[in-house]
This record gives C-alpha cells, structure tokens and sequence, in this order.
C-alpha cells in the first residue's frame, strides 16, 4: 500500500507529489493523459516545428513561487529564459506603457503618475518574497502582518476604483488594467485591485520568464525530481471512481471540486458535496496559437521584447470587455492576452519564423469562434500581423475542457477568484485542503492560491496530508470499500 495517490500531473499535483517523497513517504501520480504537465503541455499544433505552449506561456508566478524556489529544478532541466520587458501594454496613437524591473524606468513611462506609481510600490520592495509567500497561500496569519494590512488596504478595493483614484493619467490606470485583467473578474469586483499590485509587483522582482523548450519543461523538471526522490507516475490512467484507485493511505486530488465529487462522493457527506456543487468556476477563455512567417510587427517596436503583451486598450475598455464577459456576452475588443515565447527561445520555432500565443476571455461554456475578432484586435497595435499567419489552431471551452477535465466550461484558473473564493476555496473549512474524510484531500488550483504554475496548492495540501498521516493506522482499507457512517 502506497501512503499517499496524487490523482493529475499538473504542477500542483507534481508539487504536490515532490513534497511528500522529500518527507520520505511513498507516493505514486496518476496521469489521464498520455503526457504529464496539466496546464503544462508544449506541442506542434500548428505546423511542424513549431513548439506551442497548449495552456500556461508565462511564469511571473512560477519562477517567484516560494515553494518552486527551494526545489533543485535547474538541476533537473529547467532553464528559464528573461526578456528585458516583462509586460508591453500597447496604447492607440501613442507609444506602449511597459512594465520593466525597475520601478524608476516603469514610472518614467507614465508622466504624471510616475511619483504616484514608485510610491504606490516602493514599501513592498524592500522584502517582495515575504510578501509573496503571505500573499500566496491559504487565509492564516501572516509573517509580515504590517506589510501585509498596508498592501491589502490598497488592494482590497477594485480595479477601477484603486487606478481611477489613485493615478490621473491613461497610461498607469492601463498598465495596471492589464494586470489587473489576470484575475478574469469584473475589474469593478473587490480584490482585483490586488490583482493588479500583485502582478505588477512581480514585474519588479523578476523578469517574467518562459520556460526554455516549453511550459512542459517544468512539468519535466518536477516529474525528474520525483522519480530520483523514488515517487512513481503512471500515464493513460484515468481515475473515474474510487475503484480505479491502488491502495493507499491518503489521495490528493489534482481535479476540479466537481471531478472530486463525482469520484470520491461516496465517501464524503452530502453537507460538504452540496457546497462543492455550490462553486463558481467563472468564464472560460478562447485560445488561438499561430505558426507565423515572422515577428509581430508592433507599432511600438519595443513591444516586440516583451514577453506578455496585454492588448486591450484603456482602463475603460477593458473594464468594458471584462464586465461583458461576466454577462454572458462576447466583447467586440476583448482583452487578449499575448505571449511572444519565440521571441526569447529560438527552439520554439524554425530559424526566422515565430509562434504566436493569445486568448482571451468568454462567457463559461463558449461555443463562439473569436478568430476574427481575436487578430483584429491584434491588429489594431500590429498593422501587418494577419499577412504573416502561415497556419493557426483554435482551442474553444470545449477543446479546452477535452485537453483537460479541470478546465470546467474553459476556466482555466480553477475557479473564479472573487472575494468569497479567493482565499476560501473549494468551501470556507480552516484547512481547505482537507475534506471531511481525512483520507481525501484537493491539491488544485481549485484550492489556494488559486491558478498559475506555482506549485503553492500541491505544497500546502501535502503539509496537510502529512499532518493527518501521521494520525492514520500504517495499514487501511481501500477507499472503495469504506463506507460512509
Ligand atoms: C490557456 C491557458 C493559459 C494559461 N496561462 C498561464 C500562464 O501564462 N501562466 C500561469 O502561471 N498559468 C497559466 N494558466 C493556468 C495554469 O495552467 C493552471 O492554473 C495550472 O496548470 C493549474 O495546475 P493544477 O496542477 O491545479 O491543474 P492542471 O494543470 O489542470 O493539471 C491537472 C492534471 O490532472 C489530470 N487529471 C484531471 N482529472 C483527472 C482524472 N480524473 N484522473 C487522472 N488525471 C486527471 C489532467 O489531465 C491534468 O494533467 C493557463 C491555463 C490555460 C488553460
């Protein structure tokens, strides 16, 4: 009997996984899919040659997560490649605002916010990892409660409301839209304007990174580090019901709160399913990747050193677009999200030729093609884009809810991130780990802190795991044949 079953190869269940081999327990990961990695798949979905990341592209919060930080990736392949801009945010006839690792050369872009902008961020550089790791983990007592009241003052208020009072001019309330726009609520929903100081802060730690060879490295990484640590993974293996399941002491699910239920229901008590059955997963996203015959032909030249591109316009349109989307409705200038990994690692495509990466968000269930509405917005800040377009690849929800069961009607965060689901995800429970069934845990994004590669949501439910291990007998029955009293 193995102590522990992570069911997905996703980071966090990779993470997940890792933590609980480094404390010397005997685990074993069961994969669905064919290949590892979740969210972190790389593939040529265009045209030969062309290496596309299927989900996450950018790793603001992978290469900052304080638990990814300790483990020896490097050693195990990982490489990860900077661009000298972190975030380009392209404006109508003007130049771009870009986000950079300096706070001085970011204000210098913003004219008269620039004063505004540095001392909204100064007081958290001083000690930006602290912060991060209060900020990225379940609801508990922080390290650093001064930095942390001071940062959530700010950040508790929305989007529009914290970038509206805060600076005066277009560029600064767009820079910080964009980020913003990560969080895929309505920018009016509190929190999001912490959203947008997380993000940006990020910004200013590291220059965000792509991973050399593809997203899939780091799943790569994390599954090379488990086997030398003598964890097991085993792909093609679906788990439907807990009969699938060898035996094992504890099993962390890497799924949605809704794939938990429909496998695990037996064993947990209709109180905690009917709250499972409660949670928001939010809109889903409409995904393009392009083979494309070269760079994309920014207006602003500088855009093109970037590695994210928020393409979306002011504050107000993507305010705009991002309250459309909670409406149902399908915006006429969405905000895409681009990432330009080609640019910064030339194995992702033949010499002198580029891939192109962009989505942006859709009411959950979408079954619109955006394609055409996609490009032009591209377009707008990039005349000439479309005539390099050799090949594209179109994911919609439902491809994306095929690539891979979490991503329920094509959220790809594993939930929506709004005030009641932010910090108390799938259910409010003081370890939100844990199930009633101290056999069960969740290690998904669907738990916190929530989506992005960060491994955060794996390491916190193995430290919960490992807590009720050690209260349970060495040898148990299988799951599938406990009953529920
Ligand atoms: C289009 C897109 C773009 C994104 N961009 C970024 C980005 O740029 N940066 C970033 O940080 N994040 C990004 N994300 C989000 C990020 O990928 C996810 O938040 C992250 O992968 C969640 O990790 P996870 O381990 O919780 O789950 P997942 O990565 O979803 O992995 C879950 C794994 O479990 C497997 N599985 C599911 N059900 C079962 C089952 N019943 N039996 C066995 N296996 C099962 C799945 O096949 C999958 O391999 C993006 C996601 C998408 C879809």
């Amino acid at each position: 009997m193995d102590d522990a079953i992570v069911v997905g190869s996703g980071p966090n269940g990779l993470a997940a996984a890792v933590e609980l081999a480094r404390s010397g327990l005997s685990v074993r990961v069961l994969e669905a899919r064919d290949t590892i990695g979740g969210g972190l798949r790389t593939a040529e979905l265009t045209l030969p040659g062309f290496l596309h990341d299927v989900c996450s592209g950018c790793h603001p919060t992978g290469i900052l997560s304080p638990y990814l930080r300790t483990l020896p990736l490097d050693r195990h392949g990982l490489k990860w490649l900077h661009s000298s801009i972190s975030a380009a945010h392209p404006l109508d006839d003007q130049p771009a605002v870009l986000l950079r690792r300096s706070l001085e050369e970011t204000a210098r872009e913003l004219g008269e916010d620039a004063r505004r902008y540095e001392k909204m961020f100064r007081p958290f550089l001083d000690d930006p990892h602290g912060l991060l790791a209060d900020l990225m983990g379940p609801l508990r007592i922080p390290k650093h409660p001064i930095r942390m009241a001071r940062f959530g003052l700010a950040g508790l208020f929305p989007a529009t409301t914290l970038l509206r009072g805060g600076f005066r001019g277009e560029r600064a309330r767009a820079l910080l839209a964009g980020c913003a726009a990560h969080s895929i609520l309505p920018l009016e929903s509190l929190l999001t304007g912490a959203v947008a100081m997380i993000f940006a802060l990020t910004g200013h730690v590291a220059d965000w990174p792509v991973a050399s060879g593809g997203s899939r490295a780091i799943g790569d990484a994390l599954a090379s580090y488990l086997t030398e640590l003598g964890g097991r993974i085993e792909t093609s293996r679906p788990v439907h019901s807990l009969a699938d399941l060898p035996p094992a002491r504890v099993v962390l699910f890497d799924t949605s709160p809704a794939q938990l239920a429909r496998i695990a229901g037996s064993i947990l008590p209709d109180d905690y399913l009917r709250r499972l059955d409660r949670y928001v997963y939010g809109p889903g996203v409409f995904k393009l990747d392009w083979a494309l015959a070269g760079s994309i032909p920014w207006r602003d030249a500088r855009v093109r050193e970037a590695s994210t591109v928020h393409v979306g316009g002011t504050l107000d349109e993507i305010a705009a677009a991002e309250r459309a989307v909670w409406r149902g409705e399908h915006p006429e200038r969405p905000f895409v999200m681009v990432v330009q990994q080609s640019e910064l690692d030339p194995s992702r495509a033949p010499a002198g030729k580029h891939t192109g990466y962009a989505y942006c968000h859709v009411p959950p269930g979408s079954d619109v093609d955006l394609t055409d509405v996609v490009e032009r917005q591209i377009e707008r800040f990039a005349p000439g884009f479309r005539d390099l377009i050799l090949a594209r690849h179109v994911m919609r929800t439902r491809d994306l809810e095929a690539e891979n069961a979490n991503y329920v009607g094509g959220a790809i965060t594993g939930g929506a991130a709004d005030v009641t689901q932010f910090f108390t995800r799938p259910v409010t429970r003081l370890d939100p780990y844990a199930t009633p069934n101290p056999r069960v845990l969740l290690c998904s994004a669907s738990t916190p802190p929530g989506g992005g590669v960060h491994g955060m949501c794996g390491y916190f439910a193995a430290r919960s795991a490992l807590a009720k291990l050690r209260r349970l007998p060495s040898r148990l029955e299988p799951l599938h044949e406990v009953r529920l009293r």
